[in-house]
């Protein structure tokens, strides 16, 4: 065997160099990119040449041998083979032929062939489509059961060691893409199996629901629970007359030969197509914006199927996006419009209710003007919607009274960014987040928040030594696996930015050349960090200058860095400043305009980048022109034939100060749970109660909705089209995969009932016309059209009429005038509010992986709910020691606004006296929000969510656990480096084919890693 068995991490992991390669391949002369494998050349152009354990986006396991060839004689694996100048290499040969023949006879000896009654028989099984498309026609050994039990445990798939061909594609997937390391083979067992966390059930191990095992299985191994017994015509058979049409097919095979039985498989497949709907779309809930496809039969979703040309996350999810739909068909989903009676709420139909909300926004615009009146924007819906209901606010009913939820996140990093280089969005794609040299992650619970950037983060940090810097107060799992971990004070990280930005500049370790050609203001950026040393940063962040230092050097001397940063930062009172300082670090050490480089502001919600962009905003039309501009406005204005007024409007916290002076009467509020997610809730929900007019239009009776006087059932992600702009300034289209529930209705056609209801001569047929007006009327998305966003196609913004678009910004200008950035100085402050002797808990708060937001739509998906029940608070194990708290005490913890209580867990996640309480409460008695203050960022009003004091009182010192004991975050994960094949290779009972492994077969349970 020649020696690619000892192939190094570097030779698996290098990139293609490219230079041609001469070789011979069965006889003639071939070329080949350098850097590509035997496989890739036996596959190119679509040929088939026969592989199972090599998936396209993942390192070969090399388990499986049905890719030997023969190279110079010897046999190979072509897979892990680089095509080499010179070499000759037979394919074709006897010898590899039987190599090949004999891998998968023995492949197939692990895996019991009842194609036509399993549900992955759809096309998609490489298993089947390889032993079919090798001619295979008699099995050599027959199937021999594992003797391990089928593993049911866990909520959202179910592994069967009878089906498993140990092909370790999982392993790869979860050890080296996801990077969770919690599945590895066990190749010293008697018959191998692939085991969570060396040897747990699924259920109860540290598996985070990602599905990217269950997405690369090549079989049924591995699969889908919603899949079992649902996806085929004859797969929802009962056992008792399943398990004798297996027998019966198994007695029938040795007459009529495999190909006689896949072709009742093959038939019963083709039918498939007419019941299962795979429909393109794109995940609802992250920034990230992973696309993928949805299996859908009738209004069950069977499955989630990511694929490798998704732009943004090729096979990768999260438990969300993979398994967190079921909510769609949830039995409190609103079906049809309410109105309120009295204390009542009465259903209505579609002309009723709109007759109602025009009647209710048309009376308060009549008695106190259209300023009077208040618009928020879903930044969960598309970006046709968010683009309709600023047209609804500015031409119908004229004001610019609009905002959306990116006012609670995202506003501080686009005002940071808008002042430095330009564009409020990331500066590259997340390729250059994988190829950065540095990642600097500040306040981003990146694994849990955005987990597929975590993934490509994780991965390059583990195969290709990426340094990772994490800034946290807690440790999660990104700060675990930091090279540097950073655990500043509350709310201080401003004063290490600048210190380490002095001290880059002061060591000479700046990108001279870069900040003299392409940067403005060094002079006044130099003497603003006068006061920045990395003394004061030690005394102020309590993080050692000598760290700090070191963080310095690395920046300073990387060759790219990328900064990613995410609430821990924005929600601050500094959090224009802080993001500003970030940028301006990045601009003084050259890390703009080239591959692996800039700023990645990870956008919180699925379209919290879009509702922006597309003009939900009270100061900014589409694309971010400011209102005042008389150019823009006019051009809106002829459009629509209105006039605009030429004065910003009130954002969503001035909106709420508004309700409580008596300016603001009537809101119309999209998709978005305001009373319990804006700061200060109670403060929120009493100005809600001021209001002459509130409609609400959601999914689910939402908390929020209990105030409203008209209540109008919207479609969620799955049951229309549209699109979404992910945290990469990426547009993707989505496709609707099911009708609307009940009398739900789409968004976009919401909206528009309501502008017609107030007499706007409004006639979309579909988003796309929606889009293509937007896009006319707006230069950064000029060249954006459905035609162009097909199917998996994806725009980054901007995007020149002729379609351009544009993945990394920055290469040759800036866009401000001259082409320069520009150093935006600042300087630090004390928060607005600190642990002090009367409320003696810094209160720190966000994300869970498994909920998104508040829990509205997460908490009503089964699975979901079963791991991750409830709300629970983080104590550190020095204050859980000295208040006597244990796992599932009940504590009650007060601010100056209001009390929540909620059980604890206690977790060194968190440290001394800050604790840490998640958003996913849908009961306002244990929503952090009732504690948060209304203190905002001066520049952007976003409010200072993370800067919040407590006291705390034990109600309960014990009680039952909020977080269940199967929570993978109790798990204990198996790092190693892919599936460790050599394991396989040393067993007594593995030979290389073409040689047979001994008849008759030994008994079970020797003999099984074949
Ligand atoms: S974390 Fe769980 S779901 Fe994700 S790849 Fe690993 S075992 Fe599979
Ligand atoms: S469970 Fe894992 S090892 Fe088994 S067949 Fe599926 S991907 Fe391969
Ligand atoms: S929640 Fe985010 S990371 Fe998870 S699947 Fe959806 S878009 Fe991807």
């Amino acid at each position: 065997m020649a020696g690619e068995s000892g192939s190094t991490l570097e030779e698996r992991s290098s990139a293609v160099d490219g230079s041609p390669v001469q070789l011979e391949l069965d006889g003639e002369a071939v070329t080949a990119p350098g850097g590509a494998t035997l496989l890739d050349l036996l596959t190119r152009d679509g040929r088939f040449f026969p592989h199972l354990c090599k998936h396209p986006d993942l390192d070969s396991p090399q388990t499986c041998d049905t890719c030997l060839v023969e190279v110079d004689g010897e046999l190979v694996r072509a897979c892990a083979t680089p095509v080499r100048p010179g070499t000759r290499v037979a394919s074709r040969s006897l010898r590899a032929k039987a190599a090949r023949e004999e891998a998968m006879q023995r492949i197939l000896e692990h895996h019991e062939l009842y194609c036509t009654v399993c549900d992955n028989s759809n096309g998609d099984c490489d298993l089947h489509e390889t032993f079919s498309a090798m001619g295979i026609d008699t099995q050599r050994y027959p199937h021999r059961p594992s003797g391990h039990a089928v593993d049911d445990s866990h909520p959202f798939y179910r592994y069967d060691p009878d089906q498993c061909i140990l092909c370790g594609r999982c392993v790869e997937a979860c050890q080296d893409l996801e990077v969770n390391e919690t599945l590895s083979i066990d190749w010293s067992l008697p018959r191998p199996r692939v085991v969570w966390d060396g040897g747990v059930p699924a259920g109860h191990s540290s598996c985070v629901g990602c599905g990217h095992c269950v997405t690369v299985c090549p079989c049924n191994a591995l699969m889908e629970k919603s899949m079992l017994g649902r996806a085929g015509l004859l797969t929802g058979l009962d056992s008792s007359v399943l398990r004798p049409m297996i027998d019966l097919t198994k007695d029938l095979e040795p007459g009529l030969g495999l190909r006689s039985i896949l072709a009742v498989s093959e038939a019963e497949s083709a039918l498939r197509p007419s019941l299962v709907k795979r429909t393109k779309t794109v995940c609802t809930y992250c920034g990230v914006g992973c696309s993928f496809e949805v299996w859908t039969r009738g209004r069950e979703i069977l499955r989630v199927q990511p694929r490798p040309e998704a732009p943004a996350n090729q096979i990768s999810t999260c438990v969300k996006g993979k398994f967190g739909w079921d909510f769609v068909n949830h039995p409190d989903r609103l079906r049809r419009p309410l109105v309120r009676r009295g204390d009542r709420f009465e259903e209505v139909d579609w002309p009723q209710a709109l007759a109602a909300v025009a009647e209710g926004l048309r009376r308060v615009r009549e008695q106190h003007g259209p300023d009077a009146l208040g618009f928020i924007a879903s930044s969960k819906c598309t970006n046709e919607e968010a683009y309709l209901v600023q047209k609804l606010a500015r031409a119908v009913i004229g004001t610019n009274n609009v905002d959306n939820c990116s006012r609670y996140c995202q506003s501080p990093a686009t005002m940071g960014l808008s002042r430095t280089v330009g564009y409020g969005g990331d500066a590259g794609s997340i390729r250059d987040i994988e190829q950065a040299e540095v990642v600097l992650i500040v306040g981003s619970n990146t694994a849990e928040s955005h987990p597929v950037i975590a993934t490509r983060v994780k991965r390059a940090q583990k195969l290709r030594g990426q340094k990772v810097i994490v800034a946290d107060l807690r440790r999660h799992e990104m700060a675990e696996r930091a090279d540097i971990f950073l655990r500043p004070r509350p709310s201080t990280d401003l004063a290490w930015v600048l210190a380490v930005t002095r001290h880059i500049l002061e060591r000479g370790l700046a990108d001279e050349r870069f900040v003299e050609e392409r940067v403005e203001g060094l002079e006044a950026l130099r003497a603003s960090l006068e006061p920045y040393t990395l003394a004061f940063a030690e005394q102020t962040t309590g993080i050692p200058a000598a760290t700090l230092a070191e963080v310095a050097e690395t920046i300073g001397r990387a060759k790219s860095v990328c900064c990613l940063w995410a609430m821990g930062v924005t929600q601050h009172h500094s959090g224009s400043d802080l993001s500003t300082a970030l940028s301006n670090l990045l601009l003084l050490t050259g890390n703009y305009g080239r591959p692996g480089t800039g700023a990645y502001p990870l956008r919180g919600h699925n379209n919290v980048q879009g509702a922006s962009d597309f003009g939900a905003m009270p100061d900014k039309l589409p694309g971010y022109q400011p209102v005042q501009d008389d150019e823009a406005r006019g051009r809106y204005e002829a459009a629509w034939g209105v006039r605009i007024p030429a004065e910003p409007g009130l954002d969503n916290h001035q909106m709420v100060e508004a309700i409580h002076q008596g300016r603001l009467r009537a809101l119309y509020l999209v998709g978005e749970e305001m009373g319990l997610v804006d700061t200060n809730a109670l403060d929120v929900q009493a100005a809600f109660e001021q209001l002459e007019f509130l409609v609400v239009q959601d999914v689910f009776f939402s908390n929020t909705a209990r105030f409203a006087d008209v209540v109008l059932p919207a479609a969620p992600s799955l049951e229309k089209e549209g699109t979404f702009t992910n945290t990469e300034r990426r547009i993707q289209r989505l496709y609707q995969a099911l009708e609307p529930l009940g009398e739900a209705w789409p968004d976009w056609r919401i909206v528009q009932g309501v502008a017609q209801a107030l007499g706007a001569d409004w006639h979309y047929e579909h988003p796309g016309e929606v889009m293509a007006e937007a896009a006319a009327l707006t230069p950064l998305f000029a060249g954006v059209s459905y035609e162009r966003l097909a199917g998996f196609g994806s725009l980054q913004w901007p995007v020149a009429p002729d379609g351009q678009d544009s993945p990394l910004l920055y290469i040759e200008r800036f866009p401000f005038e001259g082409g320069k950035a520009h150093f935006h100085p600042v300087s630090f402050a004390p928060p607005s509010e600190e642990a002090d002797g009367d409320f003696e808990l810094h209160v720190n708060n966000g994300r869970l992986l498994e909920h998104f937001h508040e829990g509205n739509l997460t908490a009503r998906s089964a699975g979901i709910a079963e791991l991750t029940p409830s709300v629970f608070v983080e104590v550190s194990p020095e204050l859980a020691a000295e208040r006597g708290i244990s796992d599932g005490a009940l504590l009650r913890l007060r601010s100056r606004r209001g009390a929540v209580e909620v059980r604890a867990i206690v977790t060194d996640r968190v440290r001394g006296s800050e604790v840490y309480l998640p958003m996913n409460a849908r009961r306002t008695d244990q929503a952090v929000n009732v504690l948060t203050s209304s203190h905002t960022d001066p520049a952007t009003h976003t409010p200072a969510y993370k800067e919040l004091a407590a006291s705390l009182e034990v109600l309960e010192p014990s009680g039952p656990t909020p977080l269940p004991r199967r929570n993978f975050r109790y798990g204990r994960r198996t790092p190693q480096l892919g599936v460790r094949v050599e394991e396989k290779w040393r067993r007594a009972d593995y030979r290389l084919p073409p040689d047979r492994r001994p008849e008759p077969a030994a008994p079970a349970p020797s003999n099984g890693a074949r």
